[in-house]
């Protein structure tokens, strides 16, 4: 199994997949891992995700070093207007079911990236920098990938090789979507002056800046119509330009602290996310302007729904028709995200029209059912697979379960693999898993029993100690009888 970058996705599924019992090559263009300051809000699936591998602990300690916080309840922004956490209904049923990781949801990408590449390590995964893949051939039973230090041969692979990807080009993948607008740029600064900047969001007819939330922190988005060069490198000058055009001042930056990162809202889904034995995820399958800190999280979304869909079935416990789901379960939630993101754009602009729109969203989201609306979605617990089944978990990522020995139901599943929560009193469900799941007894109230999928996704649950639909669910999601994918 070859998988191309080595980015958090790439890693992130490269990890997976060893897990999966596969062995997996990781592909790297880049000599180093890359310090540029780009994502820091994990969604509640990511840090679940993570959670359910054993390092929720390790994100925590990260978030306490780098924002000096441990836990906090994160609300983030639409457009740059911010939702007040004291107006969100925290008692929500979907928030309230997942608030485990709340000390673990504002990480550093670069610190990210350095955690899931020691969690890869550790499985076994060798990543290997300075490799670049020019070339792709899909031989039908399996891929020889050309790169500037010879030619490999796998039988998949998974590009997860950035917005850029050469994979997806090589694969003859289209990406459609709609063209950028806007120039933005990220960068943490030393400045002579900073009482020249508004703290939070600034409007003005030349764009808008964000300064904080962390000293030196600053952002700015202009609508010009897109960089000119999307290759050339970001200067300190580049930033200061920009803020000085959108905020009107003439603040005066005197050194970065953190490689800065230029984006736009070219906004574009892969028509595909197979062609064959070569798959996509993360940023090759999907890009968007990044407001509201959802790429990151939707890539890790993709990697931990293909991982072990992709060991399954390189390992033969599978059949291939299982890889279908993939793209099917995936597609849904990759298009929400460029359009939640798109709307953005929409109100960002500095015009009296996206004003005016502008303050009819800030009267809605300065609501408790607004604001609960939104961070709602920003966090991820709507999401949901389409299942068939009544039962409400049923589709979802399971909740937070606290069992009764003080463990919880994430901290059964470091090792991948399917899990079988069975609270019935003679092990009724467990005995029908057995063999096929992790059979996780206990004896505490609230659902009777669930089945879920080796990313976090309940396939089955049961209020009662009825097993029925059981077993067709084992079947088809845990076990070797897989015709129903046909
Ligand atoms: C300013 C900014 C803020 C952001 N904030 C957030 C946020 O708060 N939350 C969030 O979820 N997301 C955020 N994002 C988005 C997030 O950074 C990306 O979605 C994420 O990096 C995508 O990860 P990836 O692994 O798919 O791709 P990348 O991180 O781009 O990694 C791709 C890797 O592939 C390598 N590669 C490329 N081509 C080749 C090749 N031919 N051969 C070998 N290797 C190759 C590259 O060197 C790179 O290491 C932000 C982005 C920006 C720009």
């Amino acid at each position: 199994m070859i998988v191309v970058g080595a980015g958090p996705v790439g890693l992130a599924l490269a990890a997976e997949l060893a897990l999966g019992g596969v062995s997996v090559r990781v592909l790297e263009r880049r000599d180093s891992p890359d310090p540029a300051m780009r994502a820091q809000s994990i969604n509640v699936p990511t840090a679940e995700a993570l959670d359910r591998r054993g390092l929720l602990p390790a994100l925590e300690r990260i978030q306490r070093e780098t924002l000096g916080v441990a836990g906090f309840r994160f609300t983030g922004h639409f457009a740059g207007m911010p939702l007040d956490p004291g107006l969100v209904d925290w008692a929500d049923p979907e928030l309230a079911a997942h608030t485990a990781v709340e000390g673990a949801r504002m990480i550093p990408q670069p610190r990210l990236e350095e955690l899931l590449a020691g969690h890869a390590e550790r499985l076994g995964v060798h990543v290997r920098r300075g490799v670049e893949v020019t070339a792709l051939e899909d031989t039908g039973s399996g891929v020889v990938v050309g790169t500037n230090t010879g030619s490999l041969r796998a039988g998949w692979v998974v590009g997860c090789d950035g917005g850029h990807s050469t994979v997806r080009r090589l694969a003859g993948i289209p990406f459609p979507g709609t063209d950028p607008e806007i120039t933005g740029y990220q960068a943490v600064v030393d400045m002579a002056d900073p009482e020249k900047l508004a703290d939070g969001w600034s409007w003005s007819p030349q764009g808008v800046y964000r300064y904080g939330p962390q000293p030196g922190r600053v952002a700015t988005v202009e609508f010009d119509g897109g960089p000119a060069d999307r290759s050339a490198p970001v200067t300190l000058a580049d930033v200061q330009s920009s803020l000085r055009r959108v905020s009107g001042t003439d603040v005066t930056l005197t050194g970065l602290r953190a490689a800065p990162t230029r984006w736009s809202d070219n906004t574009r889904q892969a028509a595909t996310y197979r062609s064959g034995r070569v798959f996509l995820a993360g940023d090759a399958a999907h890009v968007h302007p990044p407001f509201g800190g959802q790429g990151l999280n939707l890539g890790v979304g993709d990697a931990v729904n293909l991982g072990w869909k992709l060991a399954a079935v390189a390992s033969g416990r599978a059949r291939e028709a299982l890889l279908d789901t993939y793209d099917a379960e995936r597609r849904p939630v990759g298009a929400w995200v460029l359009d939640w993101t798109r709307a953005q754009i929409g109100v960002l602009r500095g015009d009296p029209k996206s004003g005016a729109l502008r303050g009819v969203l800030a009267d809605l989201l300065g609501t408790r059912d607004g604001t609960t609306y939104a961070v709602k979605q920003i966090a991820g617990v709507t999401q949901r697979v389409s299942l068939p089944g009544a039962h409400p978990w049923t589709g979802r990522y399971v909740p937070d379960v606290l069992l009764s020995d003080g463990t919880r139901l994430s901290d059964h599943a470091h090792e991948g693999g399917f899990l079988l929560l069975d609270r019935t009193a003679g092990a009724v469900f467990g005995e029908l898993a057995a063999g096929r799941a992790r059979v996780v007894r206990d004896d505490g109230a609230g659902v009777a029993g669930a089945l879920v999928r080796p990313d976090g996704v309940v396939v089955w649950a049961s209020d009662t100690t009825d097993p029925v639909g059981l077993e067709p669910a084992l079947r088809q999601w845990a076990g070797s009888d897989l015709l129903s994918y046909r």
